[in-house]
């Protein structure tokens, strides 16, 4: 079959927003203002390693200052590329928009394979890209603010917090340059969890609407639908964790880089992840059943999708033969605009990117906030709390003594209800609010106007309106 080209990952995000805003009624020339990408920088240094000068190329695109700072994560991959910075910080912009961060869009990337080098050398190349960003304030917590996205994690963000301060020696308010840091250089609970948290949240919210489910042609809970995730990374496997430890979803296939693995009766995700740490891949883990062109099982029947990998994974050569009624994209622009096209004609349900993963934005947003605040989150209120709590229960007990009525509170119940909120307790209740409510928003547009057709425009036309309206008030 001949096939006209896809456009490229920027392009694909360009008609997206297209498709949003032929419903809006915004004048060409704001419409225009917020599609565009403000700037991109690119740069290339070089690093003195193994006895010679290796070279590398970065990018740090800007796409929207309509609130700074700026925000988006840091990749490091072979195939980072202008393009794909772009489409990325693109996403952010509207991504932050959506969920009410209140933040610009950006988005960094390293061309770099990071498996090839050890950790001393990815440091000594960290610290050097850092240095490049930071003296042209493309990092700095007031104006741009990166955080963790494939191929970078807590070490890196940690060693990029470093160069800030040690490049800035005077700045009370270092620790906010940078998001998705372990915990003893400012970073906060659950952060590392937070995007598969998200995705979680956000199926949560979708199954509460079974009028949504019956789009999708599914009915009741999470409870024993069949997933399949591509990609055990950060995000992939926090997502499958929860589903299958906490709301007994089966998780029946894995795609990673070198294949797939498949186990109808349900993946010990935990395990799984083990014995790719271990082994560098799925291939041969016991029990299940081995594919080696992984992204086959993308077209397996099943009844969530989960891409959590890479971009373009669902294109117009296979998104026909995709037989999941529900797509949730953990990955960034997973699937392609003219994949789109071919899912929302054959009423597949796609929970569009820019909100199933914000769950990673949402809580570097906490982070942030922690860190200007310098202050733990729950660190005044959480024993007032517990004192408030532990009056009720004492004064029932007591009612019920003098009464004689022999109430007695069950052990667990007054264990729980006595524990005041921790920090991770907070920012969960903050990641929890964040996804229910930002899915209201969308799913009110997307049933209330019948002629946008598909939550991915619904979410597009929702934020696109904020930062309208940011532009709008700030006279432009
Ligand atoms: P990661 O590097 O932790 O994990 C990516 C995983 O995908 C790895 O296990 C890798 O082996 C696997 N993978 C790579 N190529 C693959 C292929 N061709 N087929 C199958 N698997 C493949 O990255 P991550 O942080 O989990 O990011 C994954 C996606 O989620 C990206 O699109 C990223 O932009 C998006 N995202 C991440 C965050 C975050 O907080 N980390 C937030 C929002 C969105």
């Amino acid at each position: 079959m001949h096939m006209t080209p896809e456009p490229s990952f920027r392009a694909s995000v360009d008609l997206m927003f297209k498709r949003a805003t032929q419903f809006m009624n915004l004048s060409p020339g704001l419409e225009e203002k917020i599609r565009v990408c403000n700037s991109t920088y690119t740069v290339r240094f070089g690093v003195r390693l193994r006895g010679k000068i290796e070279t590398f190329t970065g990018y740090r695109s800007v796409h929207s200052e309509h609130m700074e700072p700026v925000k988006g994560g840091i990749r490091f991959a072979t195939n980072v590329n202008q393009d794909e910075v772009e489409a990325l910080a693109a996403l952010m912009t509207y991504k932050c928009a959506l969920v009410g961060t209140p933040f610009g869009g950006s988005k960094g990337g390293l061309s770099i394979d990071p498996r090839a080098w050890e950790e001393h050398e990815l440091e000594q190349i960290t610290r050097r890209f850092a240095y490049e960003l930071i003296k042209r304030d493309l990092i700095h917590p007031a104006q741009n603010v990166p955080a963790p996205d494939m191929g970078t994690g807590e070490r890196e963000m940690a060693w990029i917090a470093d160069q800030y301060q040690r490049m800035n020696t005077t700045d009370i308010n270092h620790r906010a340059c940078v998001t998705g840091k372990p915990l003893n250089s400012g970073g906060i609970r659950g952060r590392v969890e937070a995007t598969g948290r998200g995705v979680q949240y956000a199926l949560h919210e979708f199954f509460r609407h079974p009028a949504d489910l019956a789009r999708a042609g599914l009915q009741g809970g999470l409870e024993g639908k069949r997933v399949i995730v591509q990609g055990l990374g950060n995000v992939g496997y926090h997502a499958a964790k929860f589903l299958s430890e906490e709301d007994g979803a089966k998780v029946i296939a894995v795609i990673e880089r070198d294949g797939a693995v498949i186990d109808e009766r349900g993946l010990d995700i935990q395990a799984l992840k083990e014995w790719v740490t271990q082994n560098g891949g799925v291939k041969g883990y016991p029990g299940t059943s081995y594919v080696e062109a992984g992204a086959e099982v993308l077209e397996h029947a099943c009844d969530i999708l989960i891409p959590a990998a890479l971009e373009g994974v669902i294109h117009k050569g296979n998104a026909a033969r995709i037989r999941a009624p529900l797509i949730i994209e953990a990955a960034n622009g997973p699937v392609t605009y003219g994949a789109d096209e071919i899912l929302r004609a054959k009423g597949t349900i796609v929970i569009p990117d820019l909100y199933a993963n914000a769950g990673g934005v949402t809580v570097s947003y906490f982070e942030w906030v922690k860190n200007l605040s310098h202050m733990r989150f729950g660190r005044m209120q959480r024993r007032a709390e517990e004192a408030h709590s532990r009056m009720l229960v004492e004064e029932l007990e007591r009612l019920s003594a003098d009464r004689g009525l022999g109430w007695e509170l069950r052990p667990d119940f007054k264990e729980r209800f006595l524990t005041g909120s921790d920090e991770l307790a907070l920012v969960r209740s903050g990641l929890d609010d964040t996804m229910r409510t930002t899915y209201q928003a969308m799913r009110a547009i997307w049933h209330g106007r019948p002629e946008v057709g598909d939550l991915r425009t619904a979410a597009y036309v929702f934020a696109i309106d904020r930062v309208a309206r940011t532009y709008r008030s700030k006279g432009l």
